[in-house]
């Protein structure tokens, strides 16, 4: 089975400016990307899943180096990105509109583009998308109780929550730390997650998570000639530092395991649901 559908290249990468990483997850490559588009006119406005009171996520179009900054940080929660594209595009006037999702949002955005039924005058004003690797996702009351019933953390409390090393994570603003182990919290997944078999974001331009980099530094696949070409473009102009991805067991192989283990998994949920009658998303 193909782990990660079709890429040019797999890097490991980190933002080079520390301001970006201090406030980003692992190696800051969506802000970085961001922020180099919107600097050097590649990019007009991009959609970022912000945070409001209680680590709510809430999708934004932000215009600036600094929007993207306060949006920084990824949620462990569901955000409608999409659902503000249209306004991305017909109230802020974006022409070069970058977008970011888990791989079920991507597939969504690659469809828009392909058919763009009710998304009329939009397919080509999307520049880049971006796509960030995704095993499961919680909604939003999901997350609470696990952060508050699980890591007795009050919600307002928090200042960062992280997945990673087989456990949920929980930072607060007081600079504690608190965790409990990923198995704990799988009652807790969107249930749309158990049919879902991409974790790469495989229809992306770029594709970027954690998991096969060292701590501080983000995976990157850099899967089409766009992609490619904005990549190379930061690189160059120094808003990117890389290195060759670890291919062992710790690198390229724990995320084929990973990407291999959500196909494997969720194919066999997919089946169970076809034969008992419900819907599946094919
Ligand atoms: Fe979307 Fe799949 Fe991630 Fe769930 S697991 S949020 S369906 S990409």
């Amino acid at each position: 089975m193909d782990a990660f559908g079709k890429y040019k290249t797999v890097i490991s990468a980190r933002a080079a400016d520390k301001k970006i990483l201090k406030k980003s997850q692992d190696g800051g490559i969506v802000s970085a990307a961001y922020i180099y588009g919107l600097e050097n006119n590649l990019l007009d406005g991009v959609i970022v899943a912000d945070k409001e009171d209680e680590f709510k996520a809430v999708p934004k179009v932000a215009t600036t180096p600094e929007e993207v900054l306060n949006a920084a940080g990824t949620k462990y929660t569901v955000c409608s990105n999409l659902s503000v594209l249209k306004n991305a595009i017909r109230e802020y006037g974006c022409e070069k509109l970058g977008v970011v999702g888990t791989p079920c949002q991507v597939i969504a955005t690659r469809k828009a583009i392909k058919y763009p039924v009710g998304f009329r005058h939009m397919p080509d004003k999307i520049a880049l998308i971006v796509g960030i690797f995704c095993m499961e996702n919680f909604p939003y009351n999901g997350m609470k109780t696990i952060v508050e019933e699980h890591c007795g953390v009050k919600i307002e409390d928090v200042a960062k929550l992280d997945i990673g090393k087989g456990k949920f994570w929980v930072y607060t603003k007081w600079g504690e730390t608190k965790s409990i182990k990923l198995k704990e919290t799988h009652p807790y997944e969107q249930i749309a997650c158990h049919v879902c078999t991409d974790y790469t974001a495989e229809l992306a331009d770029i594709s970027t998570g954690s998991v096969g980099s060292p701590d501080g530094w983000s995976s990157v696949f850099v899967r089409t000639a766009k992609g490619e070409e904005f990549i190379n473009k930061m690189i160059d102009e120094g808003y990117l530092e890389t290195k060759p991805i670890d291919e062992g067991k710790f690198g390229l192989g724990i995320l084929e395991k990973l990407a291999l283990l959500k196909k494997d998994k969720n194919a066999k949920e997919i089946e169970h649901r076809k034969e008992i009658g419900l819907p599946v998303p094919y």
